[in-house]
């Protein structure tokens, strides 16, 4: 069922990212599924295994460089070089500015800035070496301003400039870079986002479905197949773009 490609999904153990790791495994990429605690990983990365694919549960905190490096050179030697990155690990502390302290701030910047340059540093000899690479950012529509989240769009908006500059430097070793920015996923994310409003997830969902053109919330499996495509061997051309997977054109 594999086809010898390595990937790594951050962030994997739950939403997007689980979602993300079994499509990448449907595909044949053997798959490293990164997440914080170690044995939330084992649940997904088993979950593949008995579906027919290749996975390994690591837990690595992308903000920590010494656990970045160990995670995947253990990745490397376990399963294979990964050429696949998908930054997708991520985390919220919104707060309207005048309420929002240094540690919201900084932990969100880490998390999705931070971790998205340490991972993929520690991933891009692999990728040149192997003259293929896909590298996958996950953005947000929030990049564009959401109240309460100047931390998060911020770190979002930066994502963006960041999936720009791995697409220029590294498009010469065959390695891609692009982002993709969802709208309104349903997930555990956007669950304690209504519970901090203190809107009941159900309305939440249909006020939400009801705001976006296709008149559905997203599900993490919609974001799951646009990163399966830019993942793709076909995909060599697309590099640089941020895709908006949000049931409406934003841009
Ligand atoms: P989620 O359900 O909250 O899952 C995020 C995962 O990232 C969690 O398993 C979390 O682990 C992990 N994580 C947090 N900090 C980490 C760290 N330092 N190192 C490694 N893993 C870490 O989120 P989601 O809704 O699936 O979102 C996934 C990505 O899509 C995020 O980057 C998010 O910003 C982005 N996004 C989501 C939406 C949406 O509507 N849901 C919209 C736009 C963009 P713990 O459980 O242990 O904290």
């Amino acid at each position: 069922m594999t086809h010898g490609r390595t990937a790594i999904v951050t962030g994997a153990a739950r939403g997007i990212g689980a979602a993300t790791a079994r499509r990448l495994a449907a595909d044949g990429f053997a798959v490293a599924v990164v997440d914080l605690d170690e044995s939330a990983c084992d649940e997904v990365a088993s979950n593949i295994r008995e579906a027919g694919g290749s996975a390994l549960g690591v837990g690595i905190d992308v903000t920590e460089a010494e656990q970045v490096e160990a995670g995947v050179a253990r990745i490397a030697d376990e399963l294979g070089p990964p050429v696949v990155l998908v930054n997708n690990a991520g985390i919220i502390r919104d707060n309207l500015l005048f309420r929002m302290s240094e540690s919201d701030w900084d932990s969100v910047i880490d998390v999705h800035l931070r971790g998205a340059f340490l991972m993929a540093r520690a991933c891009q000899a692999h990728m040149t070496a192997a003259t293929f690479g896909r590298i996958v950012n996950l953005s947000s529509s929030s990049a564009q301003g959401n109240r309460g989240q100047a931390n998060y769009s911020a770190a979002k908006a930066g994502l963006q400039g960041f999936t720009k500059t791995l697409a220029i430097e590294l498009g010469k070793f065959g390695v891609t870079a692009n982002a993709v920015a969802p709208g309104f996923i349903q997930t555990d994310m956007t669950a304690a986002t209504a519970e901090r409003m203190g809107v009941p997830f159900e309305d939440f969902l249909a006020h939400a479905a009801s705001q976006t053109p296709v008149q559905r919330v997203g599900q993490p499996e919609d974001i799951a197949a646009t990163i399966s495509f830019l993942c793709s061997e076909e995909a060599g051309f697309v590099s640089g773009q941020v895709i908006y997977v949000a049931g409406g054109p934003l841009d």
